[in-house]
């Protein structure tokens, strides 16, 4: 791979009318020509169907508007054991991405026994609620014949299984399960659950969506499907040894084409010979095809010319994509030891879950804490900002857990919906969306063609990523 700075090529001014004038016609003293395939972004699809394409024989060239690469593979390399801001958890069936990783001569570590290594306390109405007082406690909803388990997502997520309809999940996009596509809050409250308890196992500390109304309960009867696959095909969930950022690293060091960074595109102009792709820095890359995996929010800034089919037009302006926000805490002295509570919560404050990080070799040891905060409270830490926000998240801690006082800080803090070339973590769909928009993602456009993880069929996150970059590879190939 060749990283390329070409700031020094001469500036041309680019407005939006432009692309309204021939491909063919414009002219610039700043352009990159004569490319088989141009792939936007490096993130794992992009690499992935760069990497395919280049080995094929084809001239490749990929442009990310960040100014690093990995997309929504974030490792951070600045905090013991890396953790992941982004994609985490490397599940049994990801066969493709475990290729990759066995490809690349990295290793796996498997963390799955993290999972088991800390009980979770409740913290309900704001107050950190006694585990054996649960089960008799006056703000415990839990339906009546399960008032011992534990609310949240992994209580909720059983009853969805429980309760499939689906034969197979990968029927989920089908016309025949389209009868399926109501809400979670219906699916729930067909179940005979009052609105409290639907409020404290789905609307506390969402999983998708931004409350139980808004969330399609067919997304879940495919989520739940694919990850009971994903277990019995072996139950595990790798990391790459040095964070899962090292796999970019690595498909982006052995590309045999050219990676240019901070090349944010802002529009895609097209004859019918070549496609043109204009950078707000005014460069502009020609190539005979596009390869585009932007995300679905960036992808609603892009100029389309000529403009984009209405189907797939319409999936990217109403498709919603989750917000989640992580905050990582160092850990001065084990606070926990303290009061005796497990350092784990699901609360219903603005914190959201803490969990333990275990990121050191034996993935025992406590290496840190980490914040998981979705929906609407990650919606509301976006509105004061990532300072203010920490500020509040470590008091909302300290007021939980007065022995956390000056025993733990921030480290770090990453918000996916405010990363502009994210605009969130990934695709959601509300009631009656999945038979609409989701065959539609991943339709060629003449020229352009879509990959990335919302464009996948069979799969999720990177799994997902990497599925849709082997589709749309082949497509680019049947069609060059
Ligand atoms: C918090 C979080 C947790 C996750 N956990 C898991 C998990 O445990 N397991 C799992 O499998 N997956 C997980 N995922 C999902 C997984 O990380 C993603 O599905 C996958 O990385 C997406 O890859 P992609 O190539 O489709 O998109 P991206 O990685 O987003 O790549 C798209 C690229 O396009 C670039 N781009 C955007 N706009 C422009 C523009 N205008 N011009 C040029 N370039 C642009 C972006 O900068 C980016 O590099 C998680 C994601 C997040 C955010």
């Amino acid at each position: 791979m060749k990283f390329n700075d070409i700031s020094s090529i001469s500036r041309r001014g680019f407005s939006l009318s432009l692309l309204s004038t021939s491909l063919v016609s414009a002219k610039s003293s700043k352009s990159y020509k004569n490319l088989d395939v141009l792939v936007i972004g490096a993130g794992l699809s992009g690499l992935y169907a760069a990497e395919i394409l280049s080995k094929e024989g084809l001239k490749v060239a990929v442009i990310e508007g960040n100014k690093r690469l990995g997309g929504r593979i974030q490792s951070l390399r600045n905090l013991e054991g890396n953790p992941e801001a982004g994609g985490d958890s490397i599940l049994g069936g990801y066969g493709r991405v475990r290729n990759l990783v066995k490809d690349y001569n990295l290793s796996l570590i498997d963390h799955a026994q993290r999972r088991g290594l800390s009980d979770k306390e409740i913290v309900y109405g704001g107050t950190l609620i006694d585990r054996d007082q649960w089960p008799d406690h006056k703000l415990n909803f839990m339906p009546k014949e399960s008032k011992e388990e534990f609310p949240g997502r992994k209580f909720f997520e059983k009853i969805v299984l429980k309760n499939t309809p689906l034969e197979s999940f990968e029927d989920w996009n089908e016309s025949s399960s389209k009868k399926y596509d109501t809400s979670v809050y219906e699916f729930l409250r067909e179940l005979g659950w009052s609105d409290h308890t639907i409020l404290q196992n789905y609307d506390t500390n969402i999983g998708r969506g931004n409350s139980s109304h808004d969330c399609s309960i067919l997304s879940w009867y495919f989520r739940v499907g694919w990850d009971k696959l994903q277990r019995n095909i072996e139950d595990v969930a790798f990391k790459i040894k040095g964070g899962n950022q090292s796999l970019i690293d690595a498909m982006a060091a052995s590309f045999s084409g050219d990676i240019f960074l901070n090349k944010v595109v802002r529009g895609i102009r097209q004859d019918n010979r070549k496609v043109e792709v204009i950078c707000n820095d005014g460069t502009s890359f020609t190539s005979e095809k596009v390869v585009c995996s932007i995300p679905l929010n960036p992808l609603k800034w892009i100029k389309f010319d000529p403009i984009l089919p209405r189907d797939l037009s319409a999936a990217i302006h109403l498709l919603p994509s989750m917000k989640i926000n992580k905050v990582f805490f160092a850990v001065k002295n084990n606070f926990w030891e303290e009061d005796g509570y497990s350092p784990s919560m699901w609360t219903d404050t603005d914190l959201g879950q803490i969990s333990t990080l275990r990121q050191n070799e034996n993935n025992t040891d406590v290496t840190g804490l980490i914040a998981r905060v979705r929906g609407p409270l990650a919606a509301k830490l976006d509105t004061m900002g990532e300072s203010l926000a920490s500020k509040h998240v470590l008091e909302t801690l300290e007021r939980i857990r007065p022995a956390a006082k000056e025993n733990i800080e921030i480290v770090g803090y990453k918000s996916w919906a405010m990363d502009r070339f994210a605009g969130g973590t990934w695709t959601e769909w509300q009631p009656g969306q999945i038979h609409k928009f989701q065959k539609h993602l991943g339709d060629r456009f003449n020229h352009v063609h879509f990959c990335g993880e919302h464009t996948a069929l069979s799969n999720r996150g990177m799994e997902g990523a990497a599925e849709s970059a082997e589709r749309c590879a082949l497509e680019v190939l049947e069609s060059i």
